[in-house]
């Protein structure tokens, strides 16, 4: 029988773990989280996310600008870095195209940056040191680790090489000494990789890309991938119907990775406080 992954109800149960956390700190955790620009998903997603924080018991401070010069963007992330009350600090993605989202993304102090898209993070992660790992592949572990513990030795094939997710999920399923392979647009026979593979993230942005035949019987299947058909409703990346029965455990779309990402932000963010505070 084929495990629903269900990520709504496992965000709900981290994020109850963390408001219990919280309580235990001598202040309520602060994340700033700053949003430029007029994208509606990117206000959903922040509003979502500020929600999120009240509702656990962090402080969260929205910045919302419609525009903003470079050096005004780089001037407030020094005063929150700067700020000790302030442990994590988000910039919302996509930046506006004239502002530098890399140079954005490095003035963020390493300790703050509960996005985990700093290089330093980045780099920690790779050589195996604690960091803030980035949100979303932090999550899609915690739901692999509900269809199976422990990893070890199992292919994992990570089909996306993007920062954000593919390339930093590709290191945590090496940390769980799985034999990874990650592929991507230029990735040849494709199908055939994956139905190697005991586990699959797939983040792509193609809606219904996986089909059953690219799978092997019992793979666990994470689809990361969050698209929008012509009739309004979202899916992923993996085409849940077709592929549910040949899978050990799958995520769905929504309530699979998506709330996991949002509860991960959160955890960053306690993580990051419950550091400053002991120090
Ligand atoms: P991206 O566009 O930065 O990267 C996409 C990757 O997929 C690239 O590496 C590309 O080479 C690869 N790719 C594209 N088409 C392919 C194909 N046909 N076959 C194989 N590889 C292909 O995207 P991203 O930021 O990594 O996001 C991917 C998807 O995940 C999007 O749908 C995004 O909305 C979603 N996403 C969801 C969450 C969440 O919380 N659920 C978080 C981040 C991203």
């Amino acid at each position: 029988m084929t495990l629903l992954l269900n990520g709504f109800e496992l965000a709900q149960r981290c994020r109850a773990e963390l408001a219990e956390r919280i309580k235990t700190l001598s202040r309520a955790p602060k994340l700033a989280v700053i949003l430029i620009g007029d994208n509606p998903a990117s206000a959903i997603y922040v509003r979502n996310k500020e929600n999120a924080a009240t509702e656990v018991g962090i402080t969260s401070e929205a910045y919302r600008f419609e525009s903003i010069y470079q050096k005004d963007l780089l001037s407030l992330i020094e005063k929150l870095n700067a700020d000790d009350g302030v442990d994590g600090i988000l910039v919302q993605l996509p930046l506006p195209e004239k502002l530098n989202e890399k140079e954005i993304l490095q003035a963020i102090d390493p300790a703050k940056d509960v996005d985990g898209f700093h290089p330093l993070n980045l780099g920690k992660l790779m050589i195996g040191e604690p960091a803030p790992v980035a949100c979303t592949p932090k999550g899609c572990l915690k739901l692999i680790h509900l269809a199976k513990p422990d990893l070890t030795g199992l292919h994992a094939v990570v089909i996306g090489r993007s920062v954000i997710v593919g390339k930093p999920m590709a290191q945590l399923l090496l940390r769980e000494n799985c034999t990874v392979t990650t592929a991507h647009s230029k990735t040849k026979n494709l199908p055939e990789l994956c139905r190697s593979a005991d586990i699959v993230v797939v983040a792509i942005g193609k809606p219904k890309t996986v089909k059953a035949d690219w799978l092997k019987d019992g793979a666990i299947v994470i689809d990361v991938g969050i698209n929008r058909l012509e009739n309004g409703k979202l899916c992923g990346d993996v085409d849940f119907d077709v592929c549910f029965d040949k899978c050990a455990a799958i995520t769905p779309v929504p309530k699979g990775v998506g709330p996991m990402t949002i509860a991960m932000l959160l955890e960053n963010t306690v993580e990051a406080a419950e550091k400053k505070l002991k120090n």
